[in-house]
């Protein structure tokens, strides 16, 4: 039987060429698409010597053509940290808007069922903790981080009527902080950041008093429940994420300890809109797919240390612009 072939967009970003790796080692042959706008070739470059792997150099806010049949679209085109976000604020709508239109086109045309990356920024600012899927959200429209989140918002909204008027196979995930290695050093998150400061000797900055919480899960497992998802026959938003929730402060101080390094922790203003509270409920995930986190912080992190320290000295130099 000829291999699946599956079309993963934004495939050379941190989370699509984890996918990549995946639908590989599953037998599938990717068709990856990017326009290198916040990705990197170095990503995917090992999968380029294999004949089940292409890459297209394209932006999907244009019109995407595939020759031949597709079996699966797994649309992750997006700048997606806010350092990225906001220095291109109209690609990032467009990407979420016509970029999804697009995709969408092509799932239809193609009969490929399809699965769009959103967010747990859909729900901004929450007034309900954890965030359910039934939760509507708390976002500003007009804030800085409204061009990110009104675009997924968007998204899943276009996703839905394309399911419900063109009977297209849609599948949406509600992504929550996800970290490891092929993250961006310099891409602003909090991770990545702490890390960095840390390699390079730096104090870690903490923006407001360090109380507002995240929940950060590793990448193999978000890609776990992303595969899981895609098989499943579930269309509503199934959040995925880690719901063990720590403050900024206590995080910065796990860094410390993991990395060795004697350096101070210290505090300046919060941005604008930045949410106070993200933590996931997933008891969705778990009662569809059967999915939940296996790796714990502590390994995540190590692993992920480890690969930013792998990394040529002059790219642990590198500052958020
Ligand atoms: P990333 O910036 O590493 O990857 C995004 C990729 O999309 C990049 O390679 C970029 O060049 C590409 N891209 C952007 N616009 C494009 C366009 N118009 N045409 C073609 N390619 C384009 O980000 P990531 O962390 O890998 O995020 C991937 C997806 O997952 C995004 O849709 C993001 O919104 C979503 N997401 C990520 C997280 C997370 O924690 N990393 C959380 C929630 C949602």
């Amino acid at each position: 039987m000829p291999a699946k072939r599956i079309l993963i967009t934004g495939a050379a970003g941190f989370l699509g060429s984890h996918l990549c790796d995946r639908f590989i080692r599953e037998g599938y042959h990717v068709i990856a698409m990017d326009n290198l706008i916040t990705g990197d070739l170095k990503n995917i470059e090992h999968l380029f010597k294999l004949p089940e792997f292409e890459f297209y150099n394209h932006d999907v806010s244009t019109y995407i053509h595939i020759a031949g049949h597709l079996d699966y679209i797994l649309h992750f085109a997006s700048p997606a940290s806010p350092i990225d976000y906001l220095k291109i604020p109209i690609q990032t709508l467009k990407v979420g808007a016509l970029g999804t239109h697009n995709c969408l086109g092509l799932a239809k045309a193609k009969q490929a069922r399809i699965l769009v990356a959103s967010t747990s920024e859909v729900y901004g600012d929450p007034l309900v903790h954890p965030q359910t899927e039934e939760y509507w959200g708390n976002v500003n429209p007009v804030g800085p981080r409204g061009v990110y989140d009104e675009a997924k918002r968007f998204m899943e909204s276009i996703t839905r009527a394309y399911y419900t008027f063109h009977g297209v196979e849609t599948r949406i995930v509600r992504i929550f902080n996800t970290y490891g290695p092929r993250m961006r050093l310099n891409d602003g998150r909090a991770l990545p950041a702490f890390i960095g400061q840390a390699l390079r000797g730096e104090d870690l900055t903490v923006f407001g008093d360090g109380s507002q919480t995240r929940s950060f899960c590793y990448v193999d497992d978000l890609v776990d429940g992303i595969y899981r998802l895609l098989m499943s026959d579930y269309s509503m938003p199934v959040n995925i994420g880690n719901p063990n929730e720590i403050s900024l402060k206590d995080f910065a101080e796990e860094v410390l300890k993991l990395t060795g390094s004697s350096v101070k922790i210290t505090y300046k203003p919060l941005p604008v809109d930045d949410p106070k509270q993200r933590r996931p409920d997933i008891t969705k995930a778990r009662e569809i797919l059967g999915w939940e986190p296996k790796i714990d912080r502590a390994e995540g992190l190590k692993r992920t240390y480890d690969y930013f320290r792998s990394l040529p000295e002059e790219e642990w130099s590198k500052q958020p612009k």
